[in-house]
Parts: structure tokens; sequence; C-alpha cells
């Protein structure tokens, strides 16, 4: 054998070796997906998985925390049916048991939202007013409302997909989560009119990858988060995250981290 043989075979065992190190642990998990979202939350070994990226990328970074004998994602929620959050779900759904497929039935029209639809039967339809439940913690749904259906799909709210993401907050390990999927501006305005986002966080998950159209000064006032986390991928065309942002959480004394600097941030 030559000793390039030898040498991949050593990586691989050590590679192998390190998978059965994985072992279940509490914690929210922003991970580096590229540009996109993907957040896990995880107790004991009830998982919940928040979209999914861009593609494939999610089931190499999901290994790092998942421990290699459990097949089982009890929960993936879809916040919006954008690529960026969906694509990934899709590759996890062909590799891993899922228990229930929570979205919000929002119109859209797109070729992969389709497929999902299609193919799975396990959905949970939720809304605002709506808890998801990972033992005795407790996930609340702020938002979108859950209206009534028009040919069987919710209108969007104003015909920009990102304002129909699923908003959620809880507490755990401790801190207060506030995760805004890809809202902007608009939705944020009505959530903070409504009295739905009325406190204060430790750790917010920006909207819309920090882009200037997300995260107002208002939000930011009454959030006030010590912790800002932007999922963006380098370089990324639409310039997430973007600067007049990252200016604003230094202005109002919110730290903030960026996946594609910081790779996956675990919060435990
Ligand atoms: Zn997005």
């Amino acid at each position: 054998m030559g000793s390039r043989l030898i040498k991949n075979i050593l990586w691989l065992l050590l590679g192998v070796i390190y998978l059965f190190t994985v072992k279940h642990e509490d914690s929210v998990v922003f991970l580096d997906v590229g540009q996109g979202d993907s957040i896990l939350v995880q107790k004991g070994d009830i998982q919940l998985l928040i979209d999914g990226g861009p593609d494939e990328k999610i089931l190499y970074e999901l290994s790092k925390y998942v421990p290699i004998y459990d097949r089982k994602i009890e929960y993936i929620l879809l916040t919006h049916p954008h690529d960026d959050h969906l694509v990934g779900l899709l590759e996890v759904l062909e590799r891993y048991d899922v228990g229930e497929i929570l979205y919000y039935p929002v119109c859209y029209d797109n070729e992969n939202y389709r497929y999902l639809l299609q193919n799975y039967d396990n959905f949970r339809e939720i809304g605002q007013g709506d808890t998801i439940r990972l033992k005795d913690m407790e996930i609340e749904v702020l938002w979108p409302v859950l209206n009534k259906k028009e040919k069987g799909c919710v209108p969007q709210f104003n015909n920009n997909l990102n304002n129909d993401s699923l908003v959620l907050s809880f507490e755990f390990l401790g801190k207060k989560f506030l995760l805004m999927g890809d809202i902007e501006m608009e939705a944020e305005d009505v959530m903070l009119r409504d009295g739905l986002v009325d406190g204060e966080y430790n750790v917010l998950k920006a909207g819309h990858h920090c882009s200037s159209s997300s995260s107002s000064e208002t939000f930011l006032k009454m959030v006030s988060p010590e912790l800002a986390i932007c999922s963006a991928g380098e370089a990324n065309s639409f310039g997430h995250p973007s600067s007049e942002t990252l200016q604003n959480f230094s202005e109002y004394n919110v730290q903030y981290l960026v996946t594609y600097e910081k790779g996956n941030i675990q919060i435990k």
C-alpha cells in the first residue's frame, strides 16, 4: 500500500472516531450554511431544526451536533419558503426520520416548495399563538397570523414573502431568544404596534440576514439584545449583512456575530 493511501485511511478513521464522540447537548446553534439560515435547537435528544440553508452543507454541520446514532429529528420548521431556507431541509428529510414539519401555509409558487408540499404528509400548520414543545420547554410563535386560506394557502402579508416568516421566541439556557426569520421593517412595525415583541431579549437572530431593510432602530431599542446573530454568506450578492445595520448594532451596544466570520455559533 502506498503511504498516501495509508494516510487517507487514517484521516477517515479519525473522522469516524470524531463523529462517535458527538453527544447530545442542550444548545442553540446558528449554523454556518453559507448564504441562508439554519438554526438547531437541541434539548436532550429532541431536536428542532429551523430552516436548512440553501444546499446539502446542512448535513455536514448537523453531524457535528447530532450524534451519529440519532437518526430522528423530531421537528423541522420552515420559516418561509425561499430557497436559502428551504432546500437544505429537503436534504434533511431524505436522510433523517423527521417527526413533524412545522410551517406557515403561505401562498408562494416555487419548485422546491411545491416539491415539499407534494412529497410529504407529516405537516403541522402553525401561526401566531401556537407553541412547540421540546420536553418542558415551550417555543412561542409570535408571527404571522394564521389567517383564512384562499385556494389552499394564506395570502402574503404585503407581497413580500420575507414578512411571512415565522417569528419564534423562547427561554432556554437562562436566556431569552428571539428569532426573526427574514422579517423586514413593515412586519416589525406591526409586531411592535400590537405588543407582540414588548420586552428585552438576550439573543436576537436579526431579520433577513442583517440587511438594511430589517432591525429598525425602534425595534432595536425595544428588544435591546445583548447579542445579535447575522446569518449570512461571505461576499453575498445582496450585500448582507449591511454596514448600516451593523453600525446600528454598535450604536445601541448590541454585540453581533456573523456566521461567515465565526462559523457555527453555539450557545449552551
Ligand atoms: Zn433568507
